[in-house]
């Protein structure tokens, strides 16, 4: 679009969200500057509130609007069942599918040495703190069933095994090289019904 360095410009930006190419961002631009200011306004106002609003839970490391997330907040959970993932999103999908009642920690990534991803990168140590605690009975490890994720579970594992009596990890019905995230719920059932001692 010559002569339109601005339309240019939030067409590239669009372009870069997963599963949005050129011409998919093309026709969001031009949705809209068709729908006008107010249009243009309330994506600026919602995307204002994921800045402004929308940080980290200073406990699980879930996404959270306020201190703690709405998992940690809810007195209901079991804090006694500690669930570990990788990414807010594969909680979120553990969440729809309904089947876990216990706490989580958020990872924020898997180990991956080739990337740069150790340990340190990770949050690890505020996992080993959760566990000094004393008061994690079960551990249930649900890192992405790809090598970085089990290399990510079998540290996990390493560090978890002196403060809890119960180690497992998902295993059941998780297909090889999948994430968690895009399962549907029934397998994702499955897989936390034959979880095993690690
Ligand atoms: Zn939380």
């Amino acid at each position: 679009m010559k002569g339109l360095p601005s339309v240019e410009k939030a067409i590239f930006v669009l372009s870069r969200f997963p599963g949005i190419g050129k011409k998919s961002a093309q026709r969001m631009v031009h949705y809209l500057l068709r729908g006008g200011i107010s249009e243009i306004q309330q994506v600026i106002g919602t995307l204002e509130d994921l800045r402004d609003k929308v940080g980290f839970c200073v406990c699980c490391h879930n996404l959270a609007e306020g201190a703690r997330c709405w998992v940690c907040a809810d007195p209901r959970r079991l804090s006694s069942l500690l669930c570990v993932l990788e990414e807010p999103a594969d909680l979120m999908a553990m969440e729809r599918a309904g089947v876990f009642r216990g706490v989580y920690h958020v990872l924020g990534g898997r180990l991956s040495p080739l990337n740069g991803v150790g340990p340190e990168q990770l949050h690890m140590e505020s996992l080993r703190m959760r566990l000094q605690g004393g008061e994690i009975e079960e551990l249930v490890i649900a890192t992405n069933p790809t090598v970085e994720g089990e290399a990510t579970a079998h540290y996990v594992a390493q560090i978890s095994q002196p403060f809890v009596a119960r180690v497992t990890r998902l295993a059941y019905g998780l297909p090889m090289g999948g994430e968690l995230e895009y399962l549907d719920e029934s397998t994702l059932f499955q897989a936390m019904e034959g979880r095993r001692q690690y």
